[in-house]
């Protein structure tokens, strides 16, 4: 297992040695009776290292984002967001089914939500005709690998703000936003109502997500999430790895973000790919090849080499450092792609 070298995402992740001991060991009580011990201790330190007053421990961040759209919209209520984004791309649909909302798409700047484009989007619902905007969302760290700026989430939140819109912040790697923006995790997070950030991603828990905001936001969302049957018994064996998750993993995403720039930097040396080193910013590296390449000879040859990566689509292709990837993996990674393409 381990020596396998999975670049297909971050949510690939393992649960280090020391979450499984303590997912063992984990003091566990029933959640929906509010006596968990460990949930109650992750959902209140989730909730000050994020600057809010209260979360949730979700099963998954696509449940923990469909709940902030249940929680603060009513059905027929519009949601201004990118066209790009997660909820729109990746969460079939669930929008519509859940919460009935119309999902009222922005065209992105490489995910980045123009603040004057926002404001001329929002109705207040006065007129017979038209709907109320219910929430922005917006997505930092982007699932495209970009950092969304601060200037940019803080002229977002003044529209909202003076607007009286409340705004969702899908922080799926707000963690790595950070570390991108080498902030602490709250000067992003002061431009939301409400948060949502993955456990399971680089962080490397096993399951789970966090939903975090106000003390009557999260009281509301409980009540949804148990309506969406997402209430859970003894999840302190979850909530234990979350812990380690939360405070032990954050600090050393730097790591994967610098091996994520070497694999860039050795991949852009390749004749036949294309990568804007700029555009690496977290965890990720999009890569496009310029000539035809034969995907099946490529894939074979990354099998061969013990590398998992998903195959390129439209011509790009994407791979994902973590925890499991060390920085002397990278050459072999590298040197794997170039000898296949240079053989093609
Ligand atoms: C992964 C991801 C999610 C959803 O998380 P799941 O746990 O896979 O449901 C939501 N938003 C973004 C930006 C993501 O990358």
């Amino acid at each position: 297992m381990d020596s396998i070298l999975d670049l297909r995402s971050d949510t690939v992740t393992q649960p280090t040695h020391a979450m499984r001991a303590a997912m063992a060991n984990a003091i566990v009580g029933d959640d929906c009776y509010g006596d968990d011990p460990t949930v109650i201790e992750l959902e209140q330190q989730a909730a000050a290292k994020l600057g809010k007053a209260a979360a949730l421990f979700v099963p998954s961040g696509t449940l923990g984002n469909q709940l902030a759209i249940f929680t603060n919209c009513q059905a027929g209520d519009e949601v201004i967001l990118g066209d790009d984004c997660h909820i729109v791309c990746h969460e079939v649909g669930a929008a519509a089914v859940i919460s009935g909302v119309q999902l009222r798409t922005l065209e992105s700047n490489n995910g980045a939500l123009d603040a004057a484009k926002i404001h001329s989007k929002i109705r207040h619902g006065i007129d017979i005709h038209e709907p109320k905007t219910g929430l922005i969302c917006i997505e930092n760290a982007h699932s495209n690998g970009r950092v969304i700026p601060l200037a940019t989430m803080q002229a977002i939140w003044q529209v909202a703000q003076a607007e009286n819109i409340p705004v969702h912040l899908d922080g799926a790697r707000v963690f790595n936003a950070a570390t991108h923006l080498n902030v602490d995790v709250r000067e992003i997070t002061q431009y939301c109502d409400t948060v949502m950030f993955c456990l399971s991603k680089g962080l490397a828990a096993p399951i789970g997500s966090m939903l975090a905001g106000s003390e009557a936001f999260i009281a509301k969302a409980r009540k949804k999430r148990k309506l969406l049957g997402g209430a859970l018994r003894q999840v302190g064996v979850l909530a234990a790895p979350g812990l380690l998750a939360l405070n032990d993993m954050p600090q050393r995403l730097l790591e994967d973000h610098q091996n994520a720039q070497e694999l860039a930097r050795q991949l852009a040396c390749i004749d036949g790919i294309e990568i804007d080193l700029d555009s690496v910013q977290i965890n990720m590296v999009w890569l496009r090849f310029t000539r035809d390449i034969d995907v099946d000879a490529l894939m074979h040859a990354l099998h061969n080499a013990g590398i998992k990566a998903n195959p390129p689509e439209h011509g790009w292709m994407r791979l994902l450092t973590h925890w499991q990837i060390k920085a002397s993996d990278i050459a072999h990674i590298a040197r794997t792609i170039q000898t296949e393409i240079a053989q093609q």
